[in-house]
């Protein structure tokens, strides 16, 4: 079959969740037996989410081929299963730098390079590449900002002209903000009106609306949606407020957007299977037993810079069916009132996040103590891991002031210390480690108890690492490196088995976590957090004490 191409765009507002709409509209389509991906367009000039302070757009979500891309493909990934490459993200400064290459390459013969055709073909191209690498049925476009923004219009004119040119296999959905006015207790439209008139103003027709509301919309409200925006009634939809994101496909699917979607791209319509999904999401509402986990770091202030942490406890949690409370600790505070260290105690798990430079730095390294000392069940993230390492050595083995050299480059004990093939990177942009390694997991370890097998593959990001000059020092005071890189002597995975569960990653287990395939890490915190709760024995470690 033609693959088709499903173009969402937002108005009124960004953030109302359209990677989420995205999302859902391709598991209800995947549920019939599609085969659906999805591309994120960022209208924005950064070559890619790399460098950007994730207080501005949230989490940096890593691909397996080591693309720093926008969030939503985390979203993607999760809600359809998939793996998505790094080239599904497209954005302004990708599509320019690739025209002014080739314009400086000569590719254009002489011509005047312009914004149409040069750059709408270019945007036009990367979608397309999709297609011609992956086959699909479906291509899900998500078009990022709010439709009137400039920087979006480029990406836009390409839409309409792909739309001109397979009238058939093009489809447009308009996800837009329905507010309800308090004092009235009103659904109010006419924002939503003006969005889709800018849309018809650059040439594209929604096919379909999706309102983003606080309740569903009643009947007279859908009417005067449909009759000024041109579209049929039976093509307008809400994504209404729910508890849970996974409930969103769930929603949309019982009014009957699958089917209208199906007709409407002159696909075969068959029985959408949702069960597993379903039950899942069942899981995640009905769960009573709370496990409170703490999640310790510096951009605790923007949940969203940890999204696919957030997401994966929220799976694992569900495969044990418990309610996952996260309680969000800066460990700036911890710095400043270190008896707040305490506070740790109402844990059943404590996660130290992933992060860069100094701030907050010594504020985790005192949570790690504190919990290795009380044995509260712990997961280091990559920094998290990196600053547990420093921890033991200057608390277990005393080498005071040591340190990782990304804080402090002259202290004594550079336990943590730049990767050589990073030591003489000049640019920032896409030049840590990136993407999957392959790593070995020593036998007789809770690593491999937990992973149940010998290699694995993990997504990485990061700059520094264990250094080899201070293995022997660590080990011998218990400390086991249960994971290494196959092709390198690196440390992957740290451990203590003494320790109720103590268990840290160089890598991003977060990455590969997914509704209903949770990770093995991340269903290991909380299965000995529950065990602690119950004053059972730990799950896993090997020689551990009691709680
Ligand atoms: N800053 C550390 C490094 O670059 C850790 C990175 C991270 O936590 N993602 O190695």
């Amino acid at each position: 079959m033609t693959t088709k191409y499903v173009f969402v765009t937002g108005g009124v507002l960004s953030g109302l969740g359209k990677g989420i709409t995205t999302s859902s509209i391709g598991k209800i389509l995947q549920a019939r037996g599609y085969n659906v991906t999805a591309v994120k367009i960022d209208p924005y000039l950064n070559v890619d989410a790399g460098t950007m302070n994730p207080f501005q757009h949230g989490e940096v979500f890593v691909t397996f081929d080591g693309g720093e891309t926008d969030l939503d493909l985390g979203h993607y990934e999760r809600f359809l299963d998939i793996e998505v490459p790094k080239y599904h993200n497209i954005t302004s400064g990708q599509v320019y730098y690739s025209v002014i290459r080739k314009e400086r390459r000569g590719k254009y013969l002489g011509q005047t390079v312009q914004l149409i055709p040069h750059v709408t073909d270019e945007i036009k191209r990367r979608i397309m590449l999709v297609t011609r690498r992956e086959r699909p049925d479906v291509v899900l476009v998500e078009i990022g900002g709010t439709v009137g923004d400039y920087e979006g219009l480029p990406f836009l004119e390409a839409a309409r002209q792909m739309k001109l040119e397979m009238p058939e296999d093009v489809l447009f959905v308009h996800v837009a903000l329905v507010p309800l006015l308090s004092t009235t207790g009103e659904l109010k439209t006419k924002p939503l009106q003006h969005s889709v008139a800018e849309l018809r103003r650059v040439g594209i027709q929604p096919d379909i609306i999706i309102a983003r509301s606080p309740k569903p919309l009643d009947e007279g409200t859908k009417r005067k949606i449909s009759l000024f925006t041109n579209v049929p009634l039976e093509a307008v939809f809400t994504s209404y407020d729910v508890d849970t994101i996974y409930k969103v496909p769930l929603i949309l699917e019982e009014q009957g957007l699958g089917k209208y979607i199906i007709r409407k791209l002159g696909l075969e319509d068959r029985p959408a299977k949702l069960d597993d999904w379903v039950s899942f999401v069942n899981s995640l509402e009905n769960a009573k037993e709370v496990v409170r986990v703490f999640m310790c770091g510096k951009y605790v202030k923007l949940h969203d810079s940890y999204i696919s942490i957030v997401e994966a406890i929220k799976h694992a949690a569900a495969h044990l069916k418990v309610k996952p409370e996260i309680v969000w600790c800066d460990t700036e505070e911890i710095e400043k009132e270190p008896s707040k260290v305490t506070e740790l105690n109402n844990a059943d798990a404590v996660i130290v996040l992933p992060g860069f430079g100094a701030r907050g730095v010594e504020g985790k390294i005192e949570a790690i103590r504190y919990v290795r000392e009380n044995n509260i069940p712990f997961l280091g993230i990559c920094y998290g891991m990196q600053l547990a390492v420093v921890e033991f050595a200057r608390n277990v083995v005393g080498l005071k002031g040591a340190h990782t050299t990304e804080v402090d480059p002259n202290t004594p004990y550079p336990v943590i210390d730049i990767t050589p093939e990073e030591a003489n990177v000049k640019d920032l942009g896409g030049t840590m480690i990136l993407g999957n390694r392959r790593i070995k997991i020593m036998e007789g370890t809770i690593a491999h108890e937990i992973y149940g097998r010998a290699e694995i593959q993990e997504r990485h990001r990061h700059r520094y690492e264990v250094n080899p000059r201070f293995f022997n020092a660590l080990t011998e005071r218990g400390l086991v490196f249960s994971g290494w890189r196959v092709d390198k002597p690196r440390v992957e995975i740290i451990e203590l088995p003494t320790h109720y569960f103590f268990v840290a990653t160089q890598f991003h287990p977060e990455f590969r976590s997914r509704p209903l395939r949770p990770h093995p890490l991340f269903i290991a915190l909380l299965r000995a957090a529950i065990n602690r709760k119950h004053e059972l024995p730990s799950p896993y470690s090997l020689r551990h004490v009691t709680a």
